[in-house]
């Protein structure tokens, strides 16, 4: 980095860009990588170097960095309408397209869209909706969300107190009457003799004493992510879903789910609350609804809670909320190109045909002397480093032992994520099994370095 002249990408960003999630230490001492462009699943940076980018972007660039279709699609709506919102009862016809494709590819029969500009804010305004719903209702006192230990739903004041945990400190967060009930990770939460079924069994009576502790009619809705993707990839344990729903349902609590990660296939269907059985009420979208393209974020009401809504909310005039490029007509162009790109160019089906050779060499890889567990679905997948396979004990936190396999993973020119003590890969969709095979070569490579310069 030193090396670099003063008037460098790298200087110049150093001395102008404020980053977030980077580890700040690491930044001065290697510096940013600044890219220019990106060709299928690789990216390069401003030298020319070229980086195949195992985590999608941030999960969301399935289609790859320079998807033509998309990039058409961008350049004829531009020309079209480039911009417009959806206050006052005005919005774009393509925005009106898109409301109606998403209900027809969401679980719901028929429902209903609202937009934002991501994740976060998508999920901060389901729980205002839910707020909002239940103060009509003549409940005001329903105001307690429920998420889980290691959940992320987002960064705003609100979806960070959803998210469990780790991210609030900084902030004195979560806000009150955010609650965190049981995290579904069986390795490590199960307890020695349960089968995953009874772990699964036990967290929802822990959920139920929750409920009842608090007093079912303070609890204004519950969100679980399918596949929890930040705290580290847990898919649900077995029957986890099952057991939990009709506990929300005997306390008629609504059920949303946070698909910013899992929706539009990267658990290998559709839905990942279709995958794991979570009927929920409403979903949260994001990510991947413009294959990364353009920051958008939906929630898809389904029609009873959307039916709910509209039923309280007849006295009153409207919904006082919304952002100002929500439901934008260049970002709704997207989406709905994004959506024809998934099914007609057979991207759904690639992430199926794909899927088995990433678990394969997923689970090879938590052969590893030094890996716990090796977890997936689809293709998303994370290895957990750990000191010892049978006690689970982790290694010393100041051995940074993600992060070192990350960085010397970047050197080599393969992007990788590293999450607590676990290092996490989600391909974009378009990978082929030789781009996997590469991907994992590269890390058994990087692993085998690592762990030798630590002296393990
Ligand atoms: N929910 C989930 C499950 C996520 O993974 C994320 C982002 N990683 C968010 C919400 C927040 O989305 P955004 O970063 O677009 O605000």
């Amino acid at each position: 980095m030193n090396k670099l002249s003063a008037n460098s990408w790298e200087h110049r960003d150093m001395d102008n860009v404020f980053h977030g999630f980077t580890d700040l230490g690491t930044l001065k001492s290697n510096g940013p990588v600044v890219l220019t462009h990106g060709e299928g699943i690789h990216v390069f940076d401003v030298h020319g170097k070229s980086y195949m980018d195992a985590n999608s972007g941030l999960w969301n660039n399935v289609a790859g960095f320079n998807h033509q279709g998309l990039i058409d699609t961008i350049c004829t709506q531009a020309r079209r309408f480039p911009g417009y919102h959806a206050f006052f009862g005005r919005i774009a016809d393509t925005t009106v397209a898109l409301s109606e494709k998403l209900v027809e590819v969401s679980p719901f029969a028929e429902g209903k869209v609202y937009y934002t500009n991501s994740g976060s804010e998508a999920n901060d305004t389901m729980v205002k909706m839910l707020w909002m719903l239940h103060r009509r209702n003549g409940q005001p006192q329903r105001r307690k969300i429920i998420t889980r230990l290691n959940a992320y739903h987002g960064v705003t004041a609100v979806s960070a107190s959803m998210t469990g945990k780790a991210y609030n400190a900084e902030f004195g967060l979560p806000l009150p009457g955010f609650l965190h009930a049981d995290c579904p990770h069986y390795w490590r939460f199960g307890l020695e003799g349960e089968s995953e079924l009874e772990f699964s069994q036990r967290l929802a009576r822990n959920l139920e004493e929750l409920i009842i502790k608090e007093g079912p009619d303070t609890i204004a809705g519950m969100f679980a992510e399918p596949v929890m993707g930040a705290g580290g990839v847990i898919p649900p344990s077995e029957g986890y879903f099952e057991a939990i729903r009709p506990i929300l349902r005997k306390y008629d609590i609504p059920f949303i789910a946070d698909e910013v990660i899992c929706g539009f296939g990267r658990t290998g269907e559709m839905w990942g609350s279709g995958k794991y059985n979570m009927e929920p009420d409403a979903i949260i979208a994001s990510k991947c609804i413009t294959a990364g393209y353009f920051p958008m974020g939906a929630i898809i009401l389904g029609k009873d809670l959307s039916d709910e809504l509209a039923r309280v909310s007849e006295q009153a005039e409207e919904f006082p909320h919304g952002f100002t490029a929500g439901g934008n007509p260049l970002g709704s162009a997207i989406a709905l190109k994004a959506l024809e790109v998934l099914e007609e160019e057979g991207l759904l089906e690639n992430v199926n045909r794909v899927s088995p050779r990433f678990m394969e060499r997923l689970h090879k890889l938590g052969e590893h002397k030094y890996a716990g567990e090796a977890r997936g679905v689809g293709l998303m997948g994370a290895v957990e480093l750990v000191a010892d396979k049978s006690t689970k004990e982790a290694l010393p936190g100041d051995l940074q032992i993600s992060e070192r396999i990350a960085n010397k993973a970047l050197e080599k020119g393969l992007i990788c994520r590293p999450l607590g003590a676990a290092i996490v890969l989600g391909p974009p969709f378009i990978v082929t099994t030789e781009q996997i095979d590469e991907m994992f070569d590269i890390l058994e490579e990087t692993m085998s370095d690592v762990f030798a310069d630590v002296g393990l």
